[in-house]
C-alpha cells in the first residue's frame, strides 16, 4: 500500500435548527457546526474530497446559516497553509452537491472529477424540498443551464471543464481510497474509507450521519431525499467501522471536529 497522507482542510462553520440536525428528534435551537475537505496525498498524486461552502453564495442564498469563514478557510486559503495551489490537486470527488460541499469546485476546472452518476442529473432537476440544498450550481455548468442559472457559471468555466465522471456502487479511486455508497442523504451520497500501511483506517462518514450521535442513534438529518435508505446507510457505516477496526470522522459534529488534526497536521 502507498504512503498515504489524510489532511482536514477546515472551511468554517454554518448554523442550523437542531430539528435539522437530528430529524424529528430535536431539540429545537440554533447549532453551529464544522464543514471541512479531505484531502488525500499520495507522493505526488492528491484528490480532495468536497469542496466546502461559498462564503458569498449563503449570504446570498442562505443567510440564515449565520456563515462564518476566513480567508484561511477558503480552499485556496486552507490550501496555501500546505503551500499548495488548487493547482497542485489533479481530482476532485464529491460526496454529493449540497451546497456546503461544492462551493469551491470552481478552483478546479483543471482537475480530473468524480461524483455518483445520479448526483448531477439530481441538482439538474432536484425535488422541490431539495430547492435549497442544490442552490450552489457553480460545479457544473451543466446544472447552471438546466436550472436556468446562467448568472452562477464562474470565469472560465465551460461544460467540458465542469463535467464529471458518474460512478456508481463502492468505487476504489486510488490505492487504499474506497468511496462507499451511502444513499438517503441525497440520491448518490459517498462516504470514505481511507486504508493505511501504519495505521487505522479512516471512515468519514460525511452527510450519512453529521455527528456521533447522529449514528449512535441512527437519527438523520432533516434533509434527505429517501430516510430508509438513509438509515440502511448509517447501519452500513456501522458495520464497516466494526469490520476493519475504522477510526470514524463525522461531517458536521462541532465537539468531535474540536479534536480532529487540522491541517498542516495530517493522518498517516
Ligand atoms: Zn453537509
Amino acid at each position: 500500500m502507498p504512503d498515504t497522507k489524510v489532511y482536514l482542510l477546515d472551511g468554517g462553520s454554518l448554523v442550523i435548527d437542531g430539528y435539522h440536525v437530528y430529524w424529528n428528534k430535536g431539540p429545537a435551537g440554533e447549532v453551529r457546526f464544522p464543514v471541512y475537505s479531505i484531502l488525500v496525498e499520495q507522493g505526488d498524486t492528491r484528490m480532495l474530497v468536497d469542496t466546502g461552502f461559498d462564503y458569498d453564495h449563503v449570504m446570498r442564498v442562505l443567510p440564515f446559516e449565520k456563515p462564518m469563514q476566513t480567508k484561511e478557510q477558503t480552499i485556496p486559503g486552507a490550501l496555501a497553509k500546505l503551500g499548495l495551489t488548487p493547482k497542485d490537486v489533479g481530482i476532485v470527488f464529491n460526496s454529493h452537491f449540497h451546497f456546503d460541499h461544492c462551493g469551491g469546485n470552481r478552483f478546479f476546472l483543471h482537475a480530473k472529477k468524480f461524483c455518483h452518476r445520479l448526483e448531477v442529473p439530481q441538482a439538474c432537476n432536484p425535488e422541490v424540498f431539495e430547492h435549497l440544498g442544490y442552490s450552489d450550481l457553480a460545479f457544473s455548468v451543466e446544472a447552471c443551464e438546466a436550472r436556468g442559472m446562467t448568472d452562477q457559471i464562474p470565469e472560465g468555466a465551460t461544460r467540458e471543464n465542469t463535467r464529471f465522471e458518474g460512478v456508481d456502487g463502492d468505487v476504489e479511486i486510488l490505492p487504499g481510497v474506497h468511496m462507499i455508497f451511502t444513499p438517503g442523504h441525497s440520491i448518490g451520497h459517498y462516504s470514505m474509507l481511507v486504508k493505511f500501511a501504519r495505521r487505522r483506517p479512516m471512515l468519514f462518514t460525511i452527510d450519512c450521519a453529521y455527528t456521533q450521535k447522529s449514528l449512535e442513534t441512527l437519527c438523520q438529518a432533516g434533509f434527505h431525499i429517501d430516510p430508509v435508505a438513509g438509515v440502511r446507510s448509517m447501519r452500513r457505516i456501522r458495520a464497516l467501522a466494526e469490520e476493519h477496526d475504522a477510526e470514524l470522522f463525522y461531517s458536521h459534529d462541532m465537539a468531535n471536529w474540536q479534536g480532529y488534526r487540522k491541517a498542516p497536521e495530517f493522518y498517516a
